[in-house]
């Protein structure tokens, strides 16, 4: 143990975006407070690196962030002084078709609905109220379950959120914007056809409408690095190379908060919970797994569909069908010949990415949770068929099956990303049903990572959440 240390009101261990907003939250409120990290550097799901050749930074997970923009807790925070700065791609989305054609998310609900024909109207309809609400909701939505702020606010999104993207998407008559709203509801990382798979989509259309999807310059780890500063800046302390496996590795301290998953949870403190509370994180269950590939290329990704070469990200997988084909094989242990891709290409956006006049690209399919099945020429196929031309530019690649994203990071339990599946049975019970989801039943422990409310993605809300919790019930503020 760092003979440095003394006792804190708090410690975190974990330092993802929840653990860091948890940590940021406790010290601003006057206690003192340690942040642990397992692994040698900060970040969790933020952390970028040279993966491929020399001058190539690529984000190992997280690149694109609607959510941490949209995020009530983080937009409070000064992390532009902190060197964060963010970079918006116009098109913040494109989706393909074989017709050399793309869908593509802008910043007014006018200009997006305006490229899809028929449907010009019907998505203006399904999403111009969302937006104008969008106010309202958004710390509702962004938080455990509890009665609305707004409760016909959250009502009306609530009844377009609540059935499958399947079901939803029949609000549309053309077969593209039918894709289009698929390939955002993939991001919920089960098959469509399962209930609440349309509150992702709706999110991200929301969250593209209202605040862009920003990539943050010089890569992901900016925003672990900008919290992390300013998480020191109000006195907080850092230490990282300590992976906590026993409660007695940790100094004495009020509360606890982690910022790890059930499983992990059980092993580090499971001798302190009650049976039933054991019980129900033992029954915990993890979602599909990703596997995930970043390219350097001499030239960007020569895409057939103008609005591709502009976009951050773009959705690969051309219909409906295709995609709900694809994430219902994996559900069911497949691995797909097509698989749905999700690529995002920063280096168009940001040349601090790779050496002058070269590119990066990131991007990930599904695969079963503990998949080793080796990705690679599905997913490689599925660009090469809407940008021909694009497997010559290739210089280099790092592969990362699921095993290995385990080893990266130990919350992503067999390749799951977002600390288990976040179904209509853990979408607001996760990781198990009680009054508080942050609270364990142990005195002064907390969950706090994204296996919480509101669950996955970059936005810190979980660690929000379980800090304020902890802060009523241990330190009476
Ligand atoms: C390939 C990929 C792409 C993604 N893309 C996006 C995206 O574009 N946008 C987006 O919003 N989200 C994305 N995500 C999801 C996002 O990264 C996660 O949802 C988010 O990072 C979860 O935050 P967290 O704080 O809960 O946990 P994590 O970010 O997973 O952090 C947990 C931290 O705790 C540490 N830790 C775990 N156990 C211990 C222990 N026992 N002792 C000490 N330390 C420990 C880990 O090392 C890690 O640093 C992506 C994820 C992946 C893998």
């Amino acid at each position: 143990m760092n003979p440095d240390r003394r006792d804190y009101d708090a410690v975190v261990v974990g330092s993802g975006p929840n653990g860091l907003a948890a940590a940021i939250l406790l010290q601003q409120n006057g206690l003192s407070v340690l942040l642990i990290e397992g692994k040698e550097t900060i970040g969790g799901g933020l952390r970028s690196a040279q993966l491929t050749l020399p001058g190539y930074v690529h984000d190992i997970c997280s690149a694109v962030h609607p959510l941490a923009a949209a995020s009530p807790f983080f937009s409070q925070l000064p992390l532009d002084q902190f060197g964060l700065e963010y970079i918006y791609p116009e098109i913040a989305a494109a989706h393909p078709f074989d017709n050399g054609t793309a869908a593509v998310l802008k910043g007014t609900v006018s200009k997006t609905a305006h490229l899809l024909g028929a449907d010009e109207q019907a998505y203006s309809k399904l999403m111009q109220p969302i937006v104008n609400d969008w106010p309202l909701i958004v710390d509702d939505i962004l938080a455990p379950l509890h009665f609305p702020k707004h409760p016909m606010a959250m009502a009306r999104f609530g009844l377009k959120a609540l059935p499958s993207a399947s079901y939803l998407s029949k609000h549309f008559q053309t077969p593209e914007a039918k894709a289009f709203f698929a390939g955002m509801a993939a991001h919920s990382i089960q098959p469509l056809t399962n209930t609440a798979t349309s509150a992702i989509a709706l999110v991200l259309l929301a969250a593209g409408h209202v605040k862009g999807w920003p990539i943050p310059k010089g890569g992901s780890q900016c925003i672990a690095d900008a919290l992390a500063g300013y998480f020191k800046s109000i006195g907080g302390k850092i230490e990282t190379n300590t992976y906590i496996t026993s409660l007695k590795q940790l100094p004495s301290a009020r509360a606890v908060l982690f910022d790890v998953t059930p499983k992990q949870l059980l092993q580090i403190a499971g001798h302190r919970f009650s049976p039933l509370y054991k019980w129900q994180l033992e029954r915990y269950r993890y979602g599909m797994g990703v596997f995930k590939i970043d390219w350097a290329l001499d030239d960007p990704i020569p895409f057939t569909a103008e609005g591709c070469r502009q976009a951050g990200t773009v959705h690969i997988g051309n219909s409906i069908q295709e995609i709900a084909d694809s994430e219902q094989q994996i559900w069911h242990d497949r691995h797909p010949d097509k698989p749905f891709v999700l690529l995002t290409q920063p280096s168009l956006f940001d040349t601090s990415r790779a050496p002058t006049g070269k590119h990066t690209a990131w991007a990930y399919c599904h695969v079963p949770n503990g998949s080793e099945h080796d990705m690679t020429g599905a997913i490689e196929n599925q660009v090469e068929r809407f940008a021909p031309g694009f497997k010559d530019r290739i210089l280099a690649r790092s592969t990362m099956n699921t095993a290995q994203m385990q080893e990266h990071n130990p919350n992503y339990i067999g390749g799951d990303i977002n600390g288990g599946v976040i179904d209509i049975g853990q979408l607001f019970t996760r990781p198990a049903l009680r009054w508080s989801p942050y609270k364990t039943s142990a005195k002064g422990i907390y969950m706090c990572s994204s296996s919480t409310p509101p669950g996955g993605g970059v936005h810190g809300m979980c660690g929000y959440h379980a800090a304020k919790r902890a802060l009523k019930d241990v330190f009476d503020h």
